[in-house]
């Protein structure tokens, strides 16, 4: 039996209450499928630092690279010595390092609406269709946030002019293409690429290259939209998206619009995938949301998202898709049974019935 080498970091505040009900979830799959997870814990952001010193200590950086995943909770605490400089903050010196150390280029973000949610999302219910199903691949390690030059000059007195430079090479949009078409023939067989071809130099090169990649995928249809109407559509009909490719600065600002269709960040999951090697994909999974200290060690947060991490880890490193889909149904169901925690629970809504993170994890963890 294949073993799963999985590194396990909660982190902060809400972190450690919603990873112990996703830990709950993937033993309850280990246990239906007859397979096994070696989960490793360790100590990173806050609980790093108090522990050994260091946001990232060495022992965890070393386990996540004897590792074939990173299982991932959420970093930082605002309201902790704010003496400590930047750099050494757990938001930069976890996150940030983790994702460099990695080389993790690809960033998807589902976001799916049950339609028994409907209440949670801010668009009326005719245009929820059934409920929504969006996943944004968004490029993450290329494009303006890291283009050369990269600066603020003085030109004249009293004038400064700020420099920041889109750069994208061939490769790297046919592997982030890659990435979108391969996960669209795990879903609804459909590709919309952003961008802006109309203007940016990057724009027509992207529009190119992605159709090019999307000649070996013919079984996948492929459509290209100009940014500015995508922001336009996924508020007047996001049901005609199933997977939307981004680059890193259009897919920083679309998946964050699509993610409040979703109506909480409690329910919002989201994978960095880098290398592949033979069948498996090193990836890094964790909630969109952070740590959530408002309501931190109360029973309150939504495990919902760090639950439908470890799916999205099944599906993309792992390619255990029928043990993901098991995970992905066990919410459904929970959540058309009524079940709600805090953050999508709404009085005016018949058999809902409200309920803390365990409780949460316990219904979940069953229904697999
Ligand atoms: P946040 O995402 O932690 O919280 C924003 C709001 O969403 C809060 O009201 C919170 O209660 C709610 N929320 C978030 N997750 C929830 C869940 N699972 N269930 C129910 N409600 C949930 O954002 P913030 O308050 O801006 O940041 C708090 C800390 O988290 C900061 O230190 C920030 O840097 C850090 N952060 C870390 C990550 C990460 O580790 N990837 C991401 C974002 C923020």
């Amino acid at each position: 039996m294949k073993n799963y080498q999985i590194a396990v970091l909660a982190g902060d505040g809400i972190g450690p209450e919603v990873m112990r009900e996703a830990i709950k979830v993937l033993r309850a799959v280990e246990k239906k499928f007859s397979m096994k997870f070696n989960l490793e814990e360790a100590p990173v952001g806050w609980a790093g630092i108090d522990a050994a010193g260091k946001a990232l200590p060495d022992n965890t950086l070393a386990l996540c690279k004897r590792s074939e995943s990173i299982l991932f909770g959420s970093v930082g605490l605002p309201d902790r010595d704010p003496t400590i400089p930047k750099e050494e903050r757990p938001e930069r010196a976890a996150l940030l390092r983790l994702r460099k150390e990695f080389g993790l280029f690809a960033n998807l973000r589902p976001v799916r609406l049950p339609k028994e949610l409907a209440h949670a999302c801010p668009l009326r219910p005719e245009r929820q269709g059934e409920g929504l199903d969006i996943l944004v691949v968004r490029e993450l390690t290329g494009g303006m946030y890291f283009g050369q030059p990269k600066k603020t000059e003085q030109v004249s007195p009293g004038v400064q002019r700020a420099i920041d430079t889109m750069v994208y090479t061939t490769p790297e949009i046919e592997r982030i293409a890659h990435v979108a078409f391969k996960a669209a023939r795990l879903r609804r067989k459909k590709v919309t690429s952003i961008d802006k071809a109309n203007v940016l130099e990057n724009g027509v090169l992207w529009r190119d290259v992605v159709t090019t990649v999307g000649k070996q995928y013919a079984d996948v249809a492929l459509e290209h939209m100009f940014v500015d109407n995508a922001a336009m559509q996924l508020m007047l009909k996001p049901t005609q998206f199933d997977v939307m490719l981004c680059e890193n600065m259009f897919g920083d600002i679309l998946s964050d619009e699509a993610a409040a269709l979703a109506g909480s960040l409690g329910m919002l999951p989201s994978a960095s995938l880098g290398a592949t090697t033979g069948e498996q994909t090193f990836g890094f999974y964790e909630p969109a949301g952070g740590t959530a200290p408002d309501i931190a060690g109360k029973n309150l947060a939504n495990p919902i998202a760090q639950i439908l991490s470890t799916s999205l880890m099944l599906r993309y490193s792992f390619s255990l898709n029928e043990a993901a889909a098991a995970i992905d149904t066990a919410v459904s169901k929970v959540i058309a049974a009524g079940l709600r925690t805090g953050d999508i629970y709404s009085p005016t809504e018949n058999g809902a019935k409200k309920t803390g993170t365990r409780e949460m994890g316990d219904a979940i963890a069953a229904a697999v």
